[in-house]
């Protein structure tokens, strides 16, 4: 059974993930608040992204670049002229919708076959009492709807005190022209020879039209983009460089997402039509995921081919070109893009991890997210919360894990229930600490000084001496498997 996008947003909400921005004032549309754990899970894809596209690779390096940037650049760029989407507005209820999605949606009908009684009918599909189509509002079902105008997706803003046109600016619709304008920036100061690319996180701002499905699309968001120049004169492997690197983004980034956990069934690619290429595009792969809304892009990867520098050449007169030594000639670089939104990310990470299974007759909700991923690394649980010993010893060894991972203490409900807690939001591993650990002086009783260890998947526990705690989290966390380490500690009882 795949997850509703209602079970995420109240899981999101219940446990500190994402909340309606602003809520106690109504909330703001379509813009999000992450909460606690909803950060550490962003900050984790972001992290991981780096390392392991940027940190880890010998041909990359990253920028963070201001998100106001010249104007010009956006009019060299085409979004002033082309980053539009064709809108209509219905002229009852005032409702606005991007006419090539006015059909993708349930609409309202006032039948006349059945005395004007109304129905929602399913998207796409006509009445079944009058054989009729949409033609009306989906909304309201009576308004007719204006024809398409063009509507620019750039928030406007002025730059200084003065409101007047020479003082417009723009908040960036996407990270990647930064990279373009920086292109000689970075060459210089790196001496970097192609192929070479930049990337960068940060946030982009689309006044979308019909924003909507919670975090899939919103007004304010984060890219995690890569702008990667070659040499269009070279082949690699017999192909032009530009088509060999393109396909070896689209490769990689897919081997990214299932890497971190996203199910190859949840995953597919498609390809640009001819006709719906961007301006800018030779070719446009997008890497989609089976979302609870249905199939939708999860992230694109184009051939930008030469336009971006070409144009910000032209426009602002400076070069932006490679030497090539081989050749003895300087060339414009093409860019292969693979731009990857941080949000869509997160919604695909946390319904493909969103798991209800029945443990001895009673449901219990899992996250399965990757170790790297999972906000909560692990939660350490005294199991008696008035005994002197178990907590301090369970203290500190929060605080020796919490040197090196996020971790947290908790006391406030029985074991049972703080386990599936845990397991609710992802933590990986739980760390209980009991009368055997600590032992009881009272009765002149040591302890055996061991702690349990949880596995969230399993549910299986080991009994480790706390000297070796930090050590057996550490090789679970980087990627270690719980049955290795499990099979060198005796077993618990299992909860
Ligand atoms: P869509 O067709 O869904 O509007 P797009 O093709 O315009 O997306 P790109 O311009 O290719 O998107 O942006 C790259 C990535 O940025 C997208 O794949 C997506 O992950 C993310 N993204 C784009 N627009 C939004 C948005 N409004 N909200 C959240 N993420 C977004």
């Amino acid at each position: 059974m795949s997850v509703t996008m209602d079970t995420l947003v109240s899981l999101s909400k219940r446990r500190g993930f994402i909340f309606q921005s602003s809520e106690i004032y109504g909330g703001t549309g379509s813009c999000w608040d992450y909460g606690p754990l909803g950060v550490e899970l962003k900050n984790n894809i972001k992290r991981l992204w780096w390392r392991d596209f940027v940190q880890s690779r010998a041909d990359m390096v990253g920028i963070d670049a201001s998100i106001l940037m010249h104007p010009t650049v956006w009019k060299a760029s085409g979004h002033l002229d082309h980053f539009t989407d064709p809108m209509v507005d219905c002229r009852e209820c005032k409702l606005r919708f991007r006419a090539d999605q006015v059909d993708e949606r349930p609409w309202t009908h006032y039948c006349p076959a059945t005395k004007g009684n109304k129905f929602t009918i399913p998207a796409g599909e006509p009445c079944s009492h009058c054989g009729g189509r949409r033609t009306l509002c989906p909304d309201c079902g009576k308004g007719e709807l204006t024809a398409p105008r063009q509507f620019n997706l750039m928030f406007k803003t002025f730059m200084g005190p003065v409101e007047e046109d020479a003082s417009i600016t723009y908040l960036r619709p996407e990270t990647a022209q930064a990279m373009f304008v920086n292109f000689d920036n970075v060459l210089q100061s790196m001496r970097l020879k192609l192929p070479f690319g930049i990337a960068q996180a940060g946030r982009a701002f689309r006044n979308e039209i019909t924003p909507g499905n919670f975090i899939f699309r919103t007004r304010e968001f984060e890219q995690m983009e890569i702008e990667y120049f070659v040499n269009p004169h070279e082949t690699v492997d017999g192909r032009p460089a530009d088509e060999y690197w393109h396909d070896r983004w689209i490769e990689d980034c897919l081997a990214w997402f299932r890497r971190y956990g996203l199910r190859k069934e949840n995953l597919q690619l498609r390809e640009h039509r001819k006709d719906e290429l961007s301006h800018y595009s030779k070719r446009t792969v997008d890497i989609d995921y089976r979302f609870p809304i249905g199939w939708s892009e999860l992230m694109g990867i184009a051939n930008r081919t030469d336009f971006d520098l070409k144009q910000h050449a032209q426009f602002s007169g400076k070069s932006l070109t490679y030497f090539d030594e081989e050749r003895k000639e300087h060339v414009v670089p093409y860019v292969i893009e693979p731009s990857a939104g941080v949000d869509r990310a997160l919604l695909a990470f946390l319904a493909d991890g969103y798991v209800e299974e029945e443990v001895r007759g009673e449901k219990r909700v899992v996250l399965r997210l990757h170790v790297e991923l999972a906000p909560l690394k692990v939660a350490v649980l005294p199991l008696l919360k008035k005994r002197e010993e178990i907590v301090r010893t369970a203290q500190a060894i929060r605080a020796e894990l919490a040197r090196q991972w996020r971790v947290v203490y908790d006391d406030t409900a029985a074991i049972g229930r703080l386990y599936r807690r845990q397991d609710e939001v992802g933590t990986p591993y739980c760390v209980t600490v009991d009368v055997q650990t600590v032992g009881d002086s009272g009765k002149g009783e040591s302890g055996d000084g061991k702690v349990t260890i949880r596995d969230r998947d399993s549910m299986e526990q080991i009994r480790v001496p706390i000297p070796d705690l930090a050590a057996v989290v550490g090789e679970l966390l980087s990627g270690g498997e719980w049955t290795t380490a499990a099979a060198r500690y005796p077993t618990a009882k299992t909860s």
